[in-house]
């Protein structure tokens, strides 16, 4: 499968609310707010929120998209992606998700 890498280096071409979104699969987005309620502690995710063509892609984006510290801090840095950054490795903003999804590191020092 193609990559789409994101700002924090996590792959949107593999992610269920992209391929939810691009598909108008309603079931979809319902089994991935379900499993994101379990995953992330956050019972307030519903099927309606599931809606996102990815970080860097044009279209809809998921709601904390708009608030996302770690896309907010790279636009205004002018890159693409964490992966321009000299900071990547010892970046606070950006370490949670590398401790939690270490392929997203890996994708993004793919890039260079
Ligand atoms: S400082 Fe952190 S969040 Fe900002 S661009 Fe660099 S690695 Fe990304």
């Amino acid at each position: 499968m193609e990559k789409l890498i994101s700002c924090c280096g996590l792959n949107c071409a593999a992610c269920e609310a992209r391929i939810a979104t691009l598909n108008d699969d309603q079931a979809l987005r319902e089994a991935t707010a379900e499993k994101w309620r379990t995953e992330y502690n956050a019972p307030g995710i519903t099927a309606d929120m599931i809606n996102c063509t990815g970080c860097r892609a044009a279209g809809v984006k998921i709601g904390h998209w708009h608030e996302c510290k770690i896309q907010l801090c790279a636009t205004e840095k002018g890159y693409t992606t964490c992966g321009e950054c000299a900071d990547l490795e010892t970046c606070e903003i950006v370490a949670f998700v590398h401790k939690v999804a270490p392929e997203a590191l890996e994708n993004l020092k793919g890039l260079n």
